[in-house]
């Protein structure tokens, strides 16, 4: 007997006949005698509309309301997987994140996960019944409901992985498992068969949307072993797994890539210490995201240009925080440039091998494609480039790193 949690997202229950289809394939893995525990997201589609009728209520919508309607999504899909499952001769019940509970620190609307208590679905699974959790929900101290951040269901499947101590984190989703690339941009993109925790933390923060990044980073921590793949079709997936448990064949394992950048450049700042503090400190109260940085001084040490970037939605009002305090950063002018993409090379075998970077630079430069900024770590090397060139970028990285 084994027992495994099970994760199925937003397109795989996006209808009532999907719902079906996922009650089945949950039936086949109870015939085995195990134990489940099944995780849900909203339909596909839900969170997205009533964050939408939220907006049109107000711009500033209360944070700890929007918990509470946002997660309303999970109650429906949760509700209608466990009545499948009944339909089907399965014991099954569902539980809101407060009803289990799923304890959490109260930052609305992307809150941390600070206990789930287990006693009574134990009590229940070990009685021949599936219990069917609604994801990305809990609730604070101060009794009120709590969310994940946005695709946080995966986030309470490894977090029930870890509080109930299951054998196995499946995370079912609508493509068959992580991939060399995005699919949709190069067919040429391969399904890998295992990446590691600090591999695919990177490609997930990178653009790769398989997975979300603060699930990919609980998994990292706890070492919690993850499988990803297709609710609808039967191949294997993608493992994740800790890295010594992979022998790094390549160097680069994948390619990710983000579109809708911007980058300001504030050109001739005095060169002292506190300088980079000041343009940062009131951008970051905003929450706004500082991505790449770069800085570099003129010939004669007093003057230094400060680059970075941000998501492009971030621009105007990164524009407006910088006027604000011109009289304190105090500089010559600014400049930027939009509809940037950041593409990005992924892999562990990077650490012991040399010519990475020169070789990704060579092939882009091949292609005629400039590098506007660069920022590397010890398993990825990104550049930002013209958003039009991404496709080609990718194609070509993908090539010249052996993944075709
Ligand atoms: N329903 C939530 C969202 O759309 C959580 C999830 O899908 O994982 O973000
Ligand atoms: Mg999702």
């Amino acid at each position: 007997m084994k027992r495994l949690v099970l994760k199925f997202g937003g397109t795989s229950v996006g209808t009532t006949e999907k719902i079906r289809k996922v009650a089945n394939i949950i039936k086949k893995r109870f015939s085995g005698d195990n134990e489940i525990i099944v995780v849900v997201s909203a339909m596909s589609g839900v969170t997205d509309d009533l964050k939408k009728k939220s907006e049109s209520i107000s711009k500033n919508f209360d944070k700890k309301e929007l918990d509470a309607l946002l997660s309303s999504g999970e109650q429906a899909s949760c509700s209608l997987l466990a009545g499948a499952l009944i339909d089907l001769g399965i014991k099954s019940r569902s539980w809101l994140g407060w009803q289990i509970p799923i304890i959490t620190n109260n930052n609305h609307t992307s809150s941390q996960i600070i206990k789930i208590k287990n006693d009574e679905i134990l009590n229940f699974i070990s009685n021949k019944g599936v219990a069917v959790i609604a994801g990305f929900q809990g609730i604070s101290k101060e009794n009120r409901i709590t969310t994940l951040g946005r695709g946080g269901s995966d986030l309470s499947a490894v977090a029930v992985a870890k509080f109930f101590q299951t054998d196995s984190c499946e995370i079912y989703t609508d493509v068959d498992g992580v991939f060399t690339t995005d699919p949709s941009i190069n067919p040429k993109a391969k399904k890998i068969e295992k990446i590691s925790y600090e591999e695919m933390l990177e490609m997930s923060s990178l653009g790769a949307k398989v997975m979300q990044p603060n699930a990919v980073q609980a998994s990292m921590l706890d070492d919690i072993a993850i499988d990803v793949r297709s609710t609808f079709l039967e191949n294997t997936g993608t493992k994740i797994v800790s890295e010594n448990e992979i022998d790094f064949k390549n160097v680069v394992t994948g390619i990710a890539y983000s579109k809708g950048n911007a980058k300001v450049s504030i050109i001739g700042v005095v060169d002292k210490p506190g300088v980079a503090a000041d343009v940062f400190e009131p951008i970051g109260k905003n929450n706004i995201n500082i991505d790449m940085v770069i800085q570099n001084t003129s010939l004669d040490g007093k003057n230094a240009n400060i680059t970075f970037t941000i998501k492009q939605e971030d621009l105007n009002t990164t524009l407006s925080i910088i006027e604000k305090n011109k009289e304190k950063i105090n500089f010559n002018k600014i400049t930027h440039d939009d509809k940037l993409a950041k593409v990005s090379i992924i892999g562990a075998g990077m650490i012991s091998e040399s010519g990475v970077t020169h070789k990704m630079f060579r092939s882009l430069a091949n292609e005629k494609i400039n590098i506007l900024a660069i920022s590397t770590s010890e398993i990825k090397i990104s550049v930002l480039i013209r958003e039009e060139l991404t496709q080609k970028a990718v194609k070509k990285l993908h090539e010249a790193f052996g993944l075709n």
